[in-house]
């Protein structure tokens, strides 16, 4: 094809993306107001209903995926995922679109119905809007436009909206890969929507370890402490111990990941939760605590680590200290219980998703697209780890910062610019003369 062709036909796509701009903000909206929060899981079967009707209005063969067993799903809050494929008329590449369905809880601090997807100066607010309603909705726009202006493209293309992915995506993508819908052979470019800016491509995340520790002691009155053994001063000086050693260490270990922020360049490890003796009581309880001395006392630790890091070596490294303090502190003992593991992930910079996306942005955006990687995971450990696709990246409109906030919103701006992206990398990988 001609370059005079070739421009003139990417302009009719950019054409097909201006017509759509209502129906963006309209979809966008659509969205917000089914409140599919997690936990419990509310709405699952609603928005894949909405998203199944959709679609299969613009030609997609759509299917409904119930994550039976896992994590979470139950005859009251069942997992329902869909999945939904479009055939071009030959034969090539298939690039598949993942966003996950469910928002983290609304908490206080909002001014805006969190539901209601109200536009307000270029603005739609919700709960869910940057993350991640509004890349969902971009990347609908961007397939739907791009189908319209080349229906004779090669490959295939797929959307689908997952379920959980904000308590670990155990009923969405883990579920989906294990059946085999992320296998390499049918699917070979994976976008996630995720809001890591309109002009950043993420590669990847760290890893994470959660554990939950406890020290043991013996009960006794308060007033005779000697007679008892205070597990809370045991687990101060397990904290003693992470600040002394733990933390200096970890703060040692920088990365060659991009992560953003910054702060997050290295290891880290957040203590979640502190509790020992005696439950809390209500609120309205007026009594006064009992004299005891505990006899137990848990923390829950977040350990996130590197693509550099081995996850034998993080848990080593804490299950050694507290081994060590057995030695060295009369009568001290623990048990620890690892909660979860998330192994990291990471895309090469330039595999084929991760460079057509960057050299999208240039052209759209006019400057150099920036490679990142995520502090927390998201649902591309699935896909590598489950899936083993390696050709995977977010790439999503939305402030990274306004994720899990009150009056949390996502500019239509920014959403336009990204479906423009997503469109081009589109005709990139599905029209074998473009580039
Ligand atoms: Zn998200």
């Amino acid at each position: 094809m001609q370059d005079h062709e070739h421009l003139a036909e990417l302009s009719q796509l950019m054409e097909a993306i201006a017509d759509r701009r209502d129906d963006l903000i309209a979809l966008t909206q659509d969205l917000i107001r089914i409140p599919t929060l997690n936990p419990p899981g509310d709405c699952y079967r609603d928005i894949c209903e909405y998203l199944d009707l959709r679609l299969s209005k613009h030609g997609f063969s759509t299917e409904l995926i119930r994550a039976h067993g896992a994590p979470g799903d139950s005859e009251k809050y069942p997992r329902w995922n869909v999945i939904a494929r479009r055939e071009g008329k030959f034969s090539g590449e298939c690039v598949h679109f993942n966003s996950h369905i469910d928002v983290v809880e609304v908490g206080s601090g909002w001014t805006a119905d969190p539901f209601g997807g109200a536009l307000i100066d270029g603005k739609i607010y919700g709960r869910g809007a940057c993350d991640m309603k509004g890349g969902l909705a971009a990347s609908i726009i961007a397939a739907e436009a791009f189908i319209a202006t080349y229906p004779e493209f090669h490959g295939a293309i797929e959307i689908s909206g997952t379920a959980d992915e904000e308590s670990g995506g155990y009923g969405g993508v883990a579920y989906l890969a294990e059946k085999g819908f992320f296998d390499p052979k049918r699917v070979q470019h994976v976008i996630i929507p995720e809001p890591l800016n309109k002009d950043r491509v993420c590669l990847g995340h760290r890893g994470g370890w959660w554990a939950e520790i406890e020290t043991f002691g013996e009960i006794a009155h308060g007033s005779m402490p000697f007679l008892g053994d205070c597990a809370v001063r045991h687990m101060s000086a397990v904290i003693s111990k992470f600040e002394a050693d733990l933390f200096p260490a970890m703060a040692q270990r920088r990365t060659e990941m991009p992560v953003v922020p910054e702060g997050a360049r290295q290891s880290t490890m957040n203590i979640n939760s502190i509790h020992g003796g005696q439950p809390e009581q209500d609120d309205d309880y007026t009594g006064l605590p009992a004299h005891c001395v505990p006899d137990s006392c848990r923390i829950v630790i977040d350990r996130r680590f590197l693509v550099e890091e081995n996850i034998e070596d993080v848990r080593g490294e804490v299950t050694g200290l507290l081994d060590q303090m057995k030695n060295d502190r009369p009568k001290f003992d623990y048990a620890l219980r690892e909660l979860n593991r998330v192994l990291p992930s990471m895309t090469d910079k330039s595999a084929p998703i991760a460079a057509s996306i960057a050299k999208q942005i240039e052209k759209v955006l006019g400057k150099e697209a920036e490679f990142v990687a995520s502090p927390g995971s998201y649902d591309q450990k699935h896909i590598d780890r489950i899936g083993k696709l390696k050709n995977c990246v977010a790439y999503g409109p939305g402030i990274l910062e306004l994720a899990h906030k009150p009056d949390e919103y996502i500019g239509v701006a920014d959403m336009m610019v990204s479906v423009e992206v997503m469109a081009r990398s589109l005709a990139q990988l599905l029209l074998p003369s473009k580039e």
